[in-house]
């Protein structure tokens, strides 16, 4: 199996189970993304405890990598404080979006593959830019 395969395996892995897929229970804070170039639509909900985000859920629709992202974000982020959720948030982005090589701990390195496919980044970086919003204080976010 090449690299390649490999990172097309796990995306349609996610995309199949969504990881942290429905809706949180509790009084969570939520924002919604929205990327009108392919259609993907998703919310974010993430109860935060302290400085930390205790827990991260979503619900929506959209394309394969957009489901996949959504769901090794929630899986990346939980736990994390805001800072180090701002500071993987940055990496992500930098990497998606500049040449420049950046490593993703876990499941997030074989969003690197989408690199290739300059369409597909801002499907890659919705539940991001969502969960950014959220730790902003906005209620929306858009890859627009
Ligand atoms: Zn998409």
């Amino acid at each position: 199996m090449s690299l390649r395969e490999f990172y097309q395996e796990v995306i349609l892995d996610h995309d199949r189970t969504p990881r942290n897929f429905g809706v949180l229970t509790g009084e969570p804070t939520c924002a919604d993304g929205d990327n009108p170039m392919c259609g993907d639509r998703i919310r974010v909900c993430a109860s935060l405890e302290g400085d930390r985000v205790a827990q991260v859920r979503f619900t929506g629709s959209g394309c394969a990598i957009s489901v996949a992202s959504a769901s090794m974000m929630t899986e990346a982020v939980a736990g994390r404080t805001v800072d180090e959720v701002q500071t993987l948030f940055t990496r992500v982005h930098t990497a998606l979006t500049t040449g420049e090589p950046i490593e993703l701990p876990g499941d997030l390195a074989v969003l690197m593959g989408v690199r290739e496919f300059p369409m597909r980044v801002k499907c890659a970086t919705l539940a991001w830019h969502t969960l950014r919003a959220i730790l902003t204080g906005e209620q929306r976010a858009t890859t627009e």
